[in-house]
């Protein structure tokens, strides 16, 4: 894990290859007072995150990278693999009434529904208020009923990056994805099998971490 927050040295140093590159370690140790084993941490810690490239016998470079950059390079390298939590699920033959005891239980907004074990659909705190005004039968319904179904379903993949699946979220105005791998059943017809789930809540967590410097 790197931690990028830069001295005022090393923020100079910067500025110094930005204007002067390809700087030798020595000119810019000169033009900072300093000697160059002063220097040698600094200069190591900024090639390592990647915002200075040292070339043998030529000099540092600046690469372009500032700490906003490595902030989003983090972000697109994290998959929704290293972050997606448990998926609760419900076969299409639940009654909504126990779906809806399912969702205080477990105490989540969204339920995914399956059918021979593949996802079938998604349920909202919104779709079961709908339907609730509606005065249905809540014992005797099935939730296939009042779900949003495959194939408007807006999945995600765990090798996918989370800045992907953030990106959904917003798109679509959902509050949750599921994580599926795609398998192809005997009749060539193409199924989900659920893996996790991704909501706001991942990404807010995950937002609070990298502000507290804990990614
Ligand atoms: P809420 O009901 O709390 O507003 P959402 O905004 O997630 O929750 O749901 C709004 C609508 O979108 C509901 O009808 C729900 O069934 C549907 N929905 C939720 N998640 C998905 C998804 N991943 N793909 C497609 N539709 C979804």
């Amino acid at each position: 894990m790197i931690k990028i927050q830069l001295t005022e040295r090393q923020e100079k140093i910067i500025d110094i290859v930005k204007s002067h590159q390809p700087i030798t370690s020595e000119n810019i140790a000169k033009k900072l007072k300093l000697t160059r084993s002063t220097l040698r941490p600094d200069l190591a810690i900024l090639t390592m995150a990647g915002i200075l490239d040292a070339r043998p016998k030529v000099g540092y470079f600046f690469t372009g990278k500032t700490s906003f950059n490595a902030i989003a390079e983090k972000i697109r390298s994290i998959k929704v693999a290293d972050r997606k939590s448990v998926p609760v699920i419900v076969d299409e033959q639940t009654s909504i009434y126990d779906a809806i005891v399912t969702m205080f239980i477990e105490d989540i907004g969204t339920i995914f529904v399956t059918s021979n074990g593949y996802l079938s659909g998604v349920v909202s705190r919104k779709d079961f208020l709908k339907n609730a005004i509606g005065g249905m039968n809540l014992n005797k319904t099935p939730i296939a009923v009042i779900m949003t179904r495959m194939p408007n379903i807006i999945v995600t993949y765990p090798e996918e990056s989370i800045l992907d699946a953030a990106i959904k979220l917003i798109e679509h105005e959902i509050d949750s994805l599921p994580v599926v791998n795609e398998v192809v059943l005997e009749n060539g017809e193409k199924a989900y099998k659920l893996v996790g789930r991704v909501t706001k809540t991942t990404i807010t967590r995950l937002f609070v971490e990298l502000g507290t410097n804990e990614v």
